[in-house]
C-alpha cells in the first residue's frame, strides 16, 4: 500500500454531498481539541461534558446478555421488528409505568438506540421543503436528521420564563402549513426541565389542528427526583392518533454502549419508521434484545439506587456553586445541571475558561441552540469527590 500524499492525492477527489456540507459545524470540536491537548500534557481533566453514565450496567442485565450470547440461535440476523419477548416487555413496561395500552405487533418498534429511530424518522415523512419543528436548546440529532432528509428546521425557543416549554402561538402560520413533524423532549436535555401531563393535552390539540406528527423523545422519563414522576406523551387523550414516543434504555439502565431503545405509539408512524429501518439495518443483536427484556422486566432497585447517587451529586454540586454566589436551580429530572453563566462571561468564554484554567470539560449552552446562550451544561456523570474537586478548582479560578 502506498501512503497517500496529502499534497498530491492519489485517486478520487470528490466533494461530499450537500446534505453533509449543510450539517452544522461540530461545535464541540474545539473543546475536544483542547481536552486532548490537556490530557496529553498529563493534566487531570474532569469531564462533565457528555451525558454518559459512569455507573456500570446492573449485573442481572449483564448475566442475561452472557447467557443469550452463548446460545447460537441468537447469532444470526435478528428480525427487523424485534423479538416478540422484547415487544411484550415494552408493552408490559408501558402498562405498569404509565397505564398505557399498546399493541405489541403494530404499536411497538425496537431501535438500535433511540437516536437511531429519532434520526431515521424524518426520512419516513420529510420531502424537500417540508418543515420540522425543533425545540432549542435541544438534542442536536433532531436538526441533523432534518437536514439529512432534505427538510427545513423551524426552531421553537425554550425560555426559562416559560418553564422551557414552547409557545405554539409563536409558530409562523405559513410554516405550520408545511410542517409534518414536531420533536419534543421532556424531561429535557440540556435544561433538565420537566412538564406536567396537561402540557401534552395542548400538544395533541396543536397536532390535530395542524396535521403534525408528534415525536416525543422520552429518554429521561425514569430519571427523576424529589417525588416528581414524568408523564408519557401517550397518556394524553388522543396522543396515539397523532404521535409516537421514543424511549431509551441507555441512561436509565446505564446501557449507552449497548444500543437499545424503542418507539411506541401511532401504528402508521411506527410502520413508516419500520419501513425505513427494514431497508437500512437488520435489527438489534438478539442477545442485547434479551438483555433489554431483563432490564425492563427485572428488579428496578439497582436503578433507583443510581438515581439516589445522581440526586446526591446534584445537591452537592449545586449547593456548592450557589455558596459561591452562582444562581443554579435544581432540576427534578435528568442528570444535567443547567447553569446560568456568572456576569462577565458568554457561554463559550466560561466553557473555555473552565477548560483552560480549571481543566473541567463542560458544554456551552449555545451549542444546543441560540436560546442556550448565557448558560452552560454540566453532566453529573463523575463521583461526588470529583464534583467537589471541580468546585474547588472553580473557586480558585475566581480568586
Ligand atoms: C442520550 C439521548 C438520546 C439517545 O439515546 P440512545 O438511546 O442512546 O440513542 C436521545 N435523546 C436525548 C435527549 C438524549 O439525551
Amino acid at each position: 500500500m502506498k501512503a497517500v500524499d496529502e499534497e498530491n492525492p492519489v485517486g478520487i477527489d470528490l466533494e461530499v454531498a450537500e446534505r453533509l456540507q449543510n450539517l452544522p459545524p461540530y461545535l464541540f470540536a474545539e473543546i475536544d481539541k483542547v481536552k486532548r491537548r490537556l490530557i496529553s500534557e498529563g493534566k487531570d481533566v474532569i469531564n462533565l461534558g457528555i451525558g454518559d453514565p459512569d455507573l456500570p450496567t446492573p449485573d442481572h442485565i449483564i448475566e442475561a446478555l452472557y447467557a443469550a450470547a452463548k446460545d447460537p440461535s441468537n447469532h444470526q440476523y435478528a428480525m427487523d421488528a424485534g423479538m416478540p419477548e422484547l415487544r411484550q416487555a415494552i408493552v408490559d413496561f408501558y402498562m405498569k409505568r404509565f397505564g398505557v395500552t399498546l399493541d405489541p405487533n403494530t404499536e411497538v418498534l425496537p431501535l438500535i438506540g433511540s437516536k437511531e429511530g429519532i434520526c431515521h424518522m424524518p426520512l419516513a415523512y420529510i420531502n424537500q421543503g417540508d418543515y420540522v419543528l425543533i425545540p432549542e436548546p435541544g438534542y442536536p440529532g433532531y436538526q441533523s436528521a432534518t437536514i439529512l432528509a432534505g427538510g427545513e428546521s423551524y426552531f421553537m425557543p425554550l425560555l426559562e420564563k416559560n418553564g422551557y416549554l414552547p409557545d405554539f402561538d409563536l409558530i409562523d402560520s405559513q410554516v405550520s402549513k408545511k410542517t409534518k413533524l414536531m420533536f419534543l423532549n421532556y424531561p429535557h436535555n440540556p435544561t433538565g426541565a420537566v412538564c406536567e401531563a396537561n402540557f401534552f393535552d395542548k400538544v395533541v390539540e396543536y397536532a390535530k389542528e395542524h396535521n403534525t406528527l408528534i415525536c416525543h423523545d422520552a429518554a429521561y422519563t425514569e430519571m427523576s427526583y424529589d417525588g416528581y414522576k414524568a408523564p408519557s406523551f401517550l397518556q394524553a387523550e388522543g396522543a396515539k392518533d397523532v404521535g409516537i414516543e421514543f424511549h431509551s434504555l441507555s441512561k436509565t439502565y446505564n446501557m449507552t454502549g449497548w444500543r437499545i431503545g424503542f418507539a411506541v405509539g401511532n401504528a402508521k408512524a411506527i410502520a413508516a419508521l419500520g419501513k425505513v429501518k427494514a431497508n437500512i439495518d437488520s435489527g438489534i443483536f438478539q442477545a442485547v434484545q434479551l438483555a433489554g427484556v431483563a432490564a425492563l422486566n427485572g428488579p428496578q432497585e439497582p436503578i433507583e439506587k443510581n438515581f439516589d447517587i445522581y440526586k446526591e451529586r446534584r445537591d452537592i454540586l449545586i449547593d456548592s456553586l450557589n455558596e459561591m454566589g452562582w444562581k443554579v436551580q435544581k432540576a427534578h429530572a435528568t442528570f444535567y445541571v443547567w447553569i446560568p453563566v456568572p456576569p462577565g462571561y458568554t457561554s463559550s468564554e466560561l466553557t473555555t475558561a473552565l477548560l483552560e484554567k480549571a481543566h473541567i470539560v463542560t458544554t456551552p449552552g449555545n451549542g444546543f441552540g441560540p436560546s442556550g446562550e448565557g448558560y452552560i451544561r454540566m453532566a453529573l456523570t463523575v463521583p461526588k469527590e470529583r464534583l467537589l474537586e471541580a468546585v474547588n478548582r472553580i473557586k480558585e479560578m475566581h480568586s
